[in-house]
């Protein structure tokens, strides 16, 4: 029996990586976190010193990548052609890049193969997937979609109270920056035919885990 698919997207901040970790951790469901690859891509091309705005020679470099994921919810590991980059891809040179190799057609569409991939091998009973283009383009035939967001004020909050001790203006012009640049390649702001939207602004943590695990379990039910 192939492995029940939940496809979410979301803008920065919108929760959706602990919202989706909690759930996969209490459904016993693997967790895959697709930020994480175009993180690793952009650290590799950083390190070799490739132009992030030349296609062709991102591509390049996609193409031979080798992406190792722990798919644990409780342990989350990333490597990128055996280079432990876990920590690594958080940093803030990262975030700041990214959207740089997120903007090509060709970089995504390897990128979306391997997502799907990683759906197809999964051998746990589910698996929550997230990202910017999974219930639009990864994804567009899961049996759960969701679209999970928030107010910009409210995301830009979160990102701060995540990077205590940083000046709130940078990480609020970083924030908006990014979700900029990324809606200019994929629709993650507005619910496409058929994926429920869950605003998690005037949720708290549990109630939004909640929301998600009821959609989740209807679904189940009616399988
Ligand atoms: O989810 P996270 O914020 O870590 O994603 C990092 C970046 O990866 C996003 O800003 C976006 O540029 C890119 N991304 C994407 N499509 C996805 C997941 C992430 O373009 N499905």
């Amino acid at each position: 029996m192939s492995a029940l698919v939940v496809a979410i997207d979301g803008p920065a901040g919108s929760g959706k990586s602990s919202v989706s970790k909690d759930a996969a951790r209490r459904l016993g469901f693997s967790y895959y976190d697709t930020g994480a690859a175009y993180r690793a891509l952009a650290w590799a091309a950083m390190t070799a010193g490739i132009d992030l705005t030349n296609q062709d020679a991102v591509l390049a470099l996609q193409k031979g990548a080798d992406y190792r994921a722990s798919e644990d919810p409780d342990s989350q590991t990333f490597l990128i052609n055996g280079e432990d980059v876990t920590h690594a891809i958080r940093g803030g040179d990262v975030s700041g890049a990214v959207s740089a190799i997120a903007q090509h057609t060709l970089v995504r569409a390897g990128l979306v193969e391997h997502f799907r991939k990683v759906l197809a091998d999964c051998e746990n009973p589910g698996i929550i997937m997230e990202g910017r283009d999974i219930t639009t383009v990864v994804a567009p035939e899961a049996p759960v979609r969701v679209l999970l967001t928030a107010d910009e004020s409210v995301r830009i909050g979160r990102r701060q109270a995540e990077l205590a001790g940083t000046t709130a203006a940078p990480v609020a012009e970083s924030l908006k920056a990014r979700d900029k640049s990324d809606s200019s390649v994929v629709d993650f702001m507005n619910a496409a035919p058929g994926v429920t939207l869950v605003d998690s602004g005037p949720l708290t943590f549990e109630q939004t885990v909640d929301a998600l695990l009821s959609i989740i379990a209807t679904v189940r039910s009616a399988q």
